[in-house]
């Protein structure tokens, strides 16, 4: 496919072009050396028509917000500002973004269409900044089925085979679980986006059921009453409740006790492992500085209804434990890696639902349109595991304890499965796994080292010139469902490759010499 000149420069082939590729390439370019560039070669492949939004900021409709303000939403991992300059700079020459840029950016939920058009924005201006310096940016149109490791890897997309010195995974959000087996029932959505065309076809329904309760089925919710939908809904989940709301944005919290340095005294530079007892100390003693009982944290509520009405009333007021958590994000994944197996295997148990859910709040306008359906009758929420009758053709019923109900559609909205379990996860992550080139972590996603984010193979080692990035992490780094984690992580990845680079000629790149464990 390429010239003999271009098949000798040392490739890096970015699998996925998502939020994380975005924030990966920006992160190599703004860092790359001009004669490093001339050396390089980097390769994207993604099989949607438009390089940068990814799946969760496709176009779609704009009922679905960003779960962050415009102001904190960034593809840089130090410089938060690039999406609100973008906003105001665009809406000089876009009408449409005019009344979205001229809102407080610092208090402004935008629709995460306006995100993604960013997203493409800024990647082709990454494109060109790459090609100022000498390094050619390609995008290859298409999905990677197969990735084979030899001198070089070869990746294999439908009819054609590239080869690459270096691989960056990232490849997003996978399937959800088809926890009921309704999966091929012609009254099932597996996904609720995009919503434009999953969503909208449904508005004559008279009754749909929607599994999960989480930011997604606050999607669904909200999308089905702004398109006019007159029918019920019922969101069913084990837990039944809503999202916390997310309360007024105010100054960033300075953490005193839950600090990194405070990790690194109590795991002794990382030699030994500590105790979720001693990390409790740490976030308690943190909570306390702004007056929360971290008891309190964790406890679900038995009201769920009253929760929200009492969230959303207070929403216009800061909110101190919210703050607490958001500066959490400099330490956590340093935090999860320093304690032990069975810490990690109760925090899995216990506390990781809940912590996902109080780091992930919805915007305040979602919760009270929610509040207006529920009081009018429109929105039930639903607690339990329901058991499906898929025995109709045109219905799916559900039993819960509130008895028993025909639907007209049921839809997942339990957002991304924690595991590739099936090839329909993610067909490449599954033949990597296969074929040993992955293994299954445990705590979810696959393996990759700390530090590096290095793929770990079924020999248990960790393979420097395969990295990822994004969700299948999750095991390693516990929070990544966050752009500003998942930058991080991308920094780290394009300074590690960066510093072990090649200045001329192809090679295969050794152990990085770079192994930071700190955010
Ligand atoms: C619905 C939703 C809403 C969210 N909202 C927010 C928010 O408001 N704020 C926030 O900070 N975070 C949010 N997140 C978290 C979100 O995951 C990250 O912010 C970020 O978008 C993830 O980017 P990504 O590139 O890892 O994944 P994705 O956006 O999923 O992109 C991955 C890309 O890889 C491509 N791909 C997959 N497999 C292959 C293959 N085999 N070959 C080639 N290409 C492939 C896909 O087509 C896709 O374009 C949200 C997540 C979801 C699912």
């Amino acid at each position: 496919m390429f010239d003999n000149q271009e098949q000798q420069k040392f490739t890096i082939a970015v699998i996925g072009a998502g939020g994380a590729c975005v924030a990966f390439l920006h992160h190599l370019v703004v860092s790359l050396a001009p004669s490093q560039a001339a050396a390089l070669r980097v390769q994207v492949f993604e099989p949607r028509p438009c390089a940068g939004p990814g799946l969760a900021y496709q176009e779609d409709e704009e009922t679905l917000l960003l779960n962050r303000v415009a102001e904190t939403m960034s593809v840089s991992a130090s410089d938060y500002s690039t999406f609100s300059a973008w906003l105001r700079w665009k809406s000089h020459h876009a009408r449409e973004l005019r009344p979205v840029s001229a809102a407080n950016l610092s208090a402004a939920y935008v629709p995460r269409p306006v995100f993604g058009r960013f997203l493409a924005d800024f990647f082709r201006e990454t494109l060109d900044s790459a090609r100022q310096k000498g390094l050619e940016i390609d995008v290859v149109p298409a999905a990677v089925q197969g990735i084979r490791r030899g001198t070089r890897y070869l990746i294999e997309t439908p009819g054609a085979r590239y080869e690459a010195d270096s691989v960056v995974l990232a490849v997003g959000n996978t399937g959800a679980r088809d926890h009921y087996q309704l999966g091929g029932h012609a009254r099932f959505l597996d996904s609720p986006y995009p919503v434009r065309q999953r969503i909208r076809p449904l508005l004559g329904a008279r009754r749909i059921c929607v599994i999960g309760a989480g930011l997604s089925a606050v999607d669904v919710a909200v999308s089905l009453r702004e398109m006019g939908y007159q029918g019920g809904i019922d969101l069913v989940s084990r837990g039944g409740s809503l999202p916390f709301v997310r309360g007024r944005q105010a100054q960033a919290h300075q953490p005193r006790y839950l600090t990194q340095a405070a990790l690194i005294r109590l795991s002794n530079h990382g030699a030994t492992r500590i105790g979720l007892r001693a990390l409790g100390r740490l976030l308690r003693a943190e909570l306390r500085t702004v007056g929360y009982d971290w008891r309190a944290l964790f406890r679900d509520s038995a009201d769920p209804l009253a929760s929200l009405r009492a969230d959303t009333g207070a929403a216009g007021e800061v909110c101190q434990w919210q703050l607490v958590l958001a500066a959490t994000n400099a330490v956590v994944s340093t935090a999860w890696h320093a304690l032990d197996a069975a810490s990690q295997d109760v925090v899995l148990k216990r506390f990781a639902r809940q912590w996902r859910a109080r780091r992930a709040p919805m915007p305040r306008e979602n919760a009270l349109k929610l509040l207006q359906m529920i009081e009018r009758g429109q929105l039930r929420l639903l607690r339990g595991a329901p058991a499906f009758d898929r025995s109709s053709a045109d219905a799916i019923s559900a039993t819960t304890a509130a008895g028993t109900v025909r639907y007209d559609y049921v839809i997942n909205a339990t957002g991304s499965a924690q595991w590739v379990d099936t090839p329909q996860d993610s067909a490449l992550v599954w033949q990597m796994l296969q074929d040993g080139l992955a293994v299954r972590d445990p705590r979810g996603g696959i393996r990759v080292d700390f530090g590096t984010g290095a793929v770990i193979d079924q020999h248990n080692e960790p393979d420097w010139n395969l990295r990822a990035l994004g969700q299948i992490t999750n095991g390693s780094y516990f929070f990544v469902s966050s752009l500003e984690m998942i930058a991080r992580h991308a920094r780290r990845i394009a300074d590690d490759l960066l510093a072990t680079l090649p200045y001329e000629g192809r090679r295969v790149i050794g152990q990085p010499t770079l192994v930071p464990v700190a955010e």
